[in-house]
């Protein structure tokens, strides 16, 4: 690793005064002290911000939630009304990595996070995403198993943070701020494709903080769920996860928002599915959906895992909130209950797990 410089903040503006110029945010530390200790990255000073105390905070307004982008995912997912009214995200947030990481892990830091792919985080590999001159992507004639089924030509990269996939279908928008001011740039342009830029995954500029995450309130009748399938049960990122946000109009579908996590270099809308749904009533999922996106290479590995984990309850049920409620009737439901509940109204038309089975098929 090496020698930086460690400057701790206690304001936004002492913060911004460093930035620029080889220093580097921290937040939690959990991703960028992974890449600093296998020289992946060398940044000459750290900026902590864990100490800048108008960066926490969750709040609940009429027109939405705002989160602190040091939010830690346990915060989110414990918070009663995101589990109530935002439950996709509180779902993501719970079932990301374990409970000593979401402790640290922050918000900002998750949705900012750098690909999991082995050769970018192997300092015995260069590839064009680490810009040092090399015009190869070895995941495409190597191992490639874990890699992106779609748009992966230029480098298959799967995006890894679970907390965007939610934050995506809830049309989420991140304040960024600079010595220039604040923008407000919406997730669906928050990540970069690697076709316009293969290095920097998203649009955030040197010198520029996370300062908030804005979520929209939801519009009347939403519900939505997230689920994540891994090849094992304790903590890992997912091999492939989805989120559903779903308007309601009495038993139909009135608008519906599907995005997969971990296909892509970027989370992607499937937009596909979200017509397939749109105007469907409850509890009658379409037979055949129509022709999806084209999926490449890896997809069996990930099918396999994905139809094996069937057999297991999830935790991210639809129509029943991890408070051990119905979310409709507010009678307790006993453990073995907590997932698909087949007589419940509040049901999802289609569950995520189908979505990822008929995206990967
Ligand atoms: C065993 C394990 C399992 C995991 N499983 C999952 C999983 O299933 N799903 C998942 O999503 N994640 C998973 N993770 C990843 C983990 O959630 C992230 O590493 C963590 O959220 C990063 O947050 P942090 O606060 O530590 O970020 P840091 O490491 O401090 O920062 C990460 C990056 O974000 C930048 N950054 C941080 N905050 C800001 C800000 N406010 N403004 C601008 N830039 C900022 C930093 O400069 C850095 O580049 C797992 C991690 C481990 C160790
Ligand atoms: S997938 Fe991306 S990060 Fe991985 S080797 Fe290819 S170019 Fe590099």
């Amino acid at each position: 690793m090496n020698k930086f410089a460690f400057i701790d903040c206690t304001t936004v503006d002492q913060a911004l005064d460093q930035l620029g110029g080889g220093a580097t945010v921290k937040a939690g530390g959990i991703d960028l002290l992974d890449l600093m200790k296998d020289d992946i990255v060398s940044p000459a000073m750290l900026v902590n911000i864990r100490n800048i105390d108008s960066l926490r905070g969750i709040t609940i307004s009429a027109d939405g939630l705002h989160l602190g982008p040091l939010s830690t995912l346990s915060e989110i997912a414990d918070h009663p009304e995101i589990q109530r009214s935002y439950s996709a995200l509180s779902d993501a947030a719970g079932h990301a990595a374990t409970p000593q990481v979401r402790n640290m892990a922050t918000l900002g830091g998750n949705i900012m996070q750098r690909p999991r792919c082995w050769y970018f985080r192997s300092s015995d590999f260069d590839c064009k995403k680490k810009g040092n001159g090399s015009d190869e992507c070895h995941a495409h004639a190597g191992e490639n198993q874990y890699h992106a089924i779609m748009n992966n030509g230029t480098c298959a990269m799967v995006h890894p943070s679970s907390a965007a996939v939610p934050l995506l279908g809830m049309d989420a928008q991140v304040e960024l701020t600079s010595k220039r001011g604040k923008r407000m740039v919406s997730m669906s342009d928050f990540y970069v494709p690697p076709e316009k830029n293969v290095i920097n995954e998203t649009v955030v500029q040197p010198g520029e903080l996370i300062t908030r995450i804005f979520v929209p309130a939801p519009e009347p009748g939403t519900r939505s769920a997230y689920q994540k399938y891994g090849e094992k049960e304790s903590f890992d990122w997912p091999i492939a996860d989805a989120g559903v946000v779903l308007v309601m109009d009495g038993t139909r579908c009135r608008k519906a928002s599907v995005v997969l996590g971990v296909a892509a270099p970027t989370p992607i809308r499937s937009k596909d599915a979200e017509v397939a749904l749109t105007g469907r009533p409850s509890m009658k999922p379409p037979r055949a959906l129509p022709g999806g996106p084209p999926c490449r290479a890896p997809r069996r590995f990930r099918k396999t895992a994905t139809k094996r984990s069937s057999s297991r309850p999830q935790s991210t049920a639809p129509c029943c909130s991890r408070l051990g409620r119905c979310n409709v009737t507010q009678a307790p439901l006993a453990k073995e209950d907590q997932h698909v509940n087949p007589t419940c109204s509040d049901q999802l038309p289609l569950a995520p797990k189908q979505v990822l089975l008929w995206c990967l098929r």
